[in-house]
């Protein structure tokens, strides 16, 4: 079989967003309001002729009531299912308490965890992105889901780690 990357991380932080720039095409459901809930998250990834299976965790998203809850049994999850864990954070807001706390539980996990910073549009954001060290995970990875800046570094990452 093989190996398996989970992108988790808070509602409308781009996960499905960087998943479909991981496929190379328009799969996996895009929402401009977070929250809403799909069936399928499994898709079947190809980069530098290796494959792998991503799941976007967007499907486990719950509603705002109990949202740090949630987002840490996302990640609990993630880390029984998958080779590798993709934390994504949304640059231009920082880390938030949700982040934190999903970050807390990724650090006990014993498969590799890459920490990306999404929604880096511009250079300009680039102080943003050296805030996340903050969150224990080792480097932060400056990537723009919707524009594709970053993206093969990230993919080359998830690929080592896998
Ligand atoms: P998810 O809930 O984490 O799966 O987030 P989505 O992929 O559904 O994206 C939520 C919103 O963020 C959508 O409006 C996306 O277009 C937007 N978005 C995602 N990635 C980027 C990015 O790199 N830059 C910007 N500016 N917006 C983004
Ligand atoms: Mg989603």
């Amino acid at each position: 079989p093989q190996p398996t990357l989970a992108v988790v991380g808070r509602p409308n932080v781009g996960k499905s967003t960087l998943v479909n720039r991981i496929l190379g095409r328009r799969e996996a459901v895009v929402q401009d309001v977070p929250g809403v809930t799909r069936d399928r998250v499994a898709y079947d990834a190809l980069w530098n002729g290796r494959r792998f299976t991503v799941l976007d965790t967007g499907g486990w998203e719950p509603d705002a009531q109990g949202l740090q809850a949630a987002v840490a049994a996302q990640a609990e999850l993630a880390m029984s299912t998958a080779d590798a864990i993709l934390l994504v954070v949304d640059a231009t807001v920082g880390a938030t308490t949700t982040d934190e706390a999903v970050a807390k539980v990724l650090r006990r996990s014993k498969r590799p965890v890459l920490l990306c910073a999404n929604k880096v549009d511009d250079e300009r954001l680039m102080a943003d992105v050296a805030s996340l060290w903050s969150l224990g995970l080792g480097e932060p990875m400056p990537v723009s889901a919707l524009h594709g800046r970053g993206s093969g570094d990230l993919l080359d990452a998830v690929l080592n780690a896998l």
